[in-house]
């Protein structure tokens, strides 16, 4: 019995190892032509291949604004950061994240104006990258709870940072709205270092209840992303689109 057995069995050794073989070259050939076939959709070649840094504001012993019932706004930030992350690289779009944890970048080292040396290292982190653009994400606190609504901000004179900046305003206004506000030149440290087109998102107001508590919702934190996202593919395609004209 033993003889017969033992060819059935390196019969089918035989049959897996030409199906493996067989498995291998057609996915070898489609991951080729995948690779020498210009993407069909024009989105995909506007995006696909880019790197965007995503900057979750503030971080371990720097928690940021805290909201009225004391949400962190270190904790929004990553919570928002992170979910962009996903979507980026859902449409193809490499990232680079200052952090993707509850700290900051000045770990252990005591320093005299630690937040200060905080944003210069998360700077050179994104221009060490090799980033095509910057998003910093943070969260807004007013002393009156009145004020709400997501803004982004740009680098006065910059005008890349200002389309993407406008991009991303456009994409959270019609996907979140309403909300009136407009995208705004600031004088930001964090833009100032950045050496690509940069933009701030101020996702929301934490001193306005309603607000805080949306903030902190994982599926409003989704559409925040989701918008954020469309706004730099809109941005991304934009730019695209005149570098072939
Ligand atoms: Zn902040």
């Amino acid at each position: 019995m033993q003889g017969p057995l033992f060819v059935v069995v390196r019969g089918r050794h035989v049959l897996l190892v030409l199906l493996a073989v067989l498995v291998g070259v057609l996915m070898g050939t489609s991951a080729w032509m995948a690779r020498v076939r210009p993407a069909a959709a024009p989105l995909s070649d506007a995006i696909s291949g880019r790197i965007v840094a995503i900057d979750a504001g503030h971080g371990g012993p720097d928690p940021g604004a805290i909201g009225v019932s004391g949400a962190r706004e270190k904790d929004i930030t990553l919570a928002i950061a992170l979910k962009l992350e996903q979507l980026l690289r859902r449409g193809a779009v490499y990232t680079v994240m200052t952090r993707t944890g509850d700290y900051d970048l000045v770990q252990g080292e005591p320093t005299a104006h630690r937040q200060r040396e905080d944003l210069r290292r998360r700077a050179g982190l994104v221009n060490d990258s090799g980033a095509h653009l910057f998003v910093s994400l943070h969260a807004n606190s007013f002393p009156s709870p009145v004020w709400s609504g997501a803004q982004t901000f740009y680098l006065d004179g910059e005008e890349n940072g200002r389309r993407l900046a406008e991009a991303i305003q456009q994409s959270l206004v019609e996907k979140l709205g309403p909300n009136r506000r407009r995208a705004r030149p600031a004088d930001l440290r964090i833009l100032r270092d950045a050496k690509v087109p940069a933009a701030l998102v101020e996702v929301g107001f934490m001193s306005n209840p309603e607000e805080e508590r949306r903030l902190q919702d994982p599926e409003y934190q989704w559409r925040v992303a989701e918008a954020i996202a469309d706004g730099i593919f809109a941005f991304l395609s934009a730019q695209y689109a005149d570098s072939r004209r």
